[in-house]
C-alpha cells in the first residue's frame, strides 16, 4: 500500500469517518482537530439515507439509537403557543422503514469517534499553518510550530475549511448564499416538559426549541436575509446582536429564548451557504465533506453526505492501493453527480424553506397537514431519497 500516512485536518463527521474507515484499510490517519476537544452540544441533524447505510457498516447504530432524542412531531405554534399543524415524525421515520434518526451533530460525532482504533492520532487544539507540497509527500506546518510530513492531506474541517483555503483560495469563489442565516445554541436550563419540536414562524423568520435531554434544550432560528451580512467571521458579540435584533420582538418564546443565549456553551451563528467546486483534489491534497461540497442545511442531509463521501475517499484509495492520483479522480467521480444533484434539490427547496408572507405559513401548515397521509409522506421521502448512489463494498 502507497502513501500511508495521511493528515485530516478535522474531528467532525466527515474526518473522523474517513480516519475509521483508512485506518480499517490499513492507512495511518492522524487528524488535527483545531478545538481543544470534541465540540459538544450544538443543533439537530436528521439522520437517515446512505449515510444510514455507511453508519450500519461501521456498527454504530446501537450508538446512534441511543442518542435518538425521539422526537414525536414537529409542532408549529402561534404566538400563544397554541398548535396550528404539524409533522408526524414517527410516521416519517415508519415510512423510511425505521431506517432514520434525529439526532445531535455532536452525539453522531461522539459517536464515531468512539468506534475509532485506539491507534488512530488526534491532535486537539492545533491547527494547519502552511502545507507545502512536494513530488512525494506534503510537508505541513502547524501553528504549535510543529512541522511534519504525510503523503497525503485532506481537507475535513467544515464549510469555512482552512485546508481549502490554503490549497485551492479564497473561500468566496466557492461559497454560494443562499439567502438566509441561521443560529443554535444549547439552554442548559429548560423547562419544557413534552418531547415535540416547536417551531413558530412569522414572515420570513422561524425559531424553533426541542429538549434534549434532561434539562437541556436547543434552539434552531432561521431568517431571511437577501444580502450577505457584514460582520467578521469570529465576531460573536456581533451575530449575537443580529440574533437579538431579529428575534427579540417577534412574539412567542423568542425574547426568553434570545435572553439566554449569553449563557450558552455552544452558540452557533452562520450563513446558509453552499460549497460548489469543480475540483475537489490537488496533488497530494483533497477535501471531503462541507470542505468540498457543503450542501447546506437546506438538504438536511450534510452530515450524511459527508460520511458518505468520506467512506467512497477511503475506499478508492483502498482499491488504487494507495495511489493518490486513481484514487482522488474516482472519488469524485464516483460522488460528485450524486452531490451536485442533492445541492440542486436544496436550492430548488430555498424560496420556500421559510415562507415569506403569513399565506405562505398557512400554505405551509395545510401541506404538512396532509402528511399523515401514507401516500403523501411516501412521496416526500421519495424526492429526497438516496436511491440513485448504490455504495460499493470495499
Ligand atoms: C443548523 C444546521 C442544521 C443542519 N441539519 C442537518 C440535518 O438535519 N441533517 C444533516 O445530515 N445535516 C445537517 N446539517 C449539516 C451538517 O451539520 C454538516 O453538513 C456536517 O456537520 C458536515 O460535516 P463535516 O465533517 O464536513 O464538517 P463539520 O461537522 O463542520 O466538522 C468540521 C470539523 O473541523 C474542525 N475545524 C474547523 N476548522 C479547523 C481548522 N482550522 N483546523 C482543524 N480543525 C478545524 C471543526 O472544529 C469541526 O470539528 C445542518 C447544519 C446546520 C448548520
Amino acid at each position: 500500500m502507497n502513501n500511508k500516512s495521511i493528515l485530516i485536518s478535522g474531528a467532525g463527521i466527515a474526518g473522523t469517518t474517513l480516519a475509521f474507515w483508512l485506518k480499517k484499510f490499513g492507512f495511518n490517519p492522524t487528524i488535527v482537530e483545531h478545538a481543544p476537544k470534541l465540540r459538544e452540544g450544538g443543533y439537530a441533524i436528521d439522520f437517515w439515507g446512505a449515510g444510514f447505510d455507511v453508519a450500519e457498516r461501521m456498527g454504530i447504530l446501537p450508538d446512534l439509537d441511543k442518542a435518538d432524542l425521539k422526537i414525536a412531531e414537529l409542532t408549529f405554534v402561534d404566538e400563544n403557543n397554541k398548535r396550528k399543524g404539524g409533522l408526524n415524525y414517527k410516521q416519517i421515520v415508519k415510512v423510511m422503514n425505521n431506517r432514520a434518526f434525529t439526532l445531535l451533530r455532536s452525539d453522531l460525532a461522539r459517536a464515531i469517534y468512539k468506534h475509532l482504533d485506539s491507534d488512530v492520532e488526534i491532535i486537539f487544539g492545533d491547527t494547519i499553518n502552511k502545507i507545502e507540497q512536494h513530488a512525494d509527500a506534503v510537508t505541513v506546518t502547524f501553528s504549535s510550530g510543529n512541522k511534519r510530513s504525510f503523503d497525503l492531506v485532506v481537507g475535513a474541517d467544515g464549510l469555512h475549511s482552512n485546508v481549502r483555503g490554503l490549497v485551492f483560495g479564497n473561500e468566496a469563489q466557492f461559497e454560494k448564499y443562499y439567502g438566509y442565516y441561521t443560529s443554535s445554541y444549547t439552554i442548559e436550563d429548560a423547562a419544557f416538559d413534552n418531547n415535540a419540536y416547536q417551531m413558530y414562524n412569522v414572515p420570513g423568520k422561524q425559531a424553533a426549541v426541542y429538549l434534549t435531554n434532561e434539562n437541556k434544550a436547543t434552539t434552531f432560528f432561521i431568517f431571511t436575509s437577501p444580502q450577505k451580512l457584514s460582520y467578521q467571521y469570529q465576531d460573536i458579540a456581533a451575530q449575537k446582536q443580529v440574533l437579538r435584533n431579529e428575534f427579540e420582538n417577534i412574539g412567542w418564546k423568542c425574547a426568553d429564548l434570545v435572553s439566554k443565549m449569553d449563557a450558552a456553551p455552544d452558540f452557533y451563528f452562520d450563513a446558509v451557504s453552499q460549497i460548489q467546486m469543480n475540483d475537489w483534489s490537488k496533488d497530494r491534497v483533497t477535501l471531503v465533506g462541507d470542505a468540498c461540497d457543503c450542501p447546506s442545511l437546506l438538504s438536511g442531509q450534510g452530515s450524511t453526505l459527508a460520511m458518505v463521501g468520506a467512506y467512497i475517499l477511503a475506499g478508492e484509495l483502498k482499491e488504487a492501493n494507495g495511489d493518490h492520483k486513481i484514487a482522488f479522480q474516482k472519488y469524485q467521480h464516483i460522488f460528485k453527480p450524486f452531490i451536485d444533484d442533492k445541492q440542486k434539490i436544496a436550492q430548488n427547496f430555498a424560496k420556500s424553506f421559510v415562507p415569506k408572507s403569513r399565506l405562505g405559513i398557512w400554505m405551509r401548515n395545510v401541506i404538512v397537514n396532509l402528511m399523515f397521509l401514507p401516500f403523501v409522506s411516501k412521496l416526500l421521502v421519495k424526492r429526497f431519497s438516496d436511491d440513485k448512489l448504490k455504495l460499493k463494498v470495499y
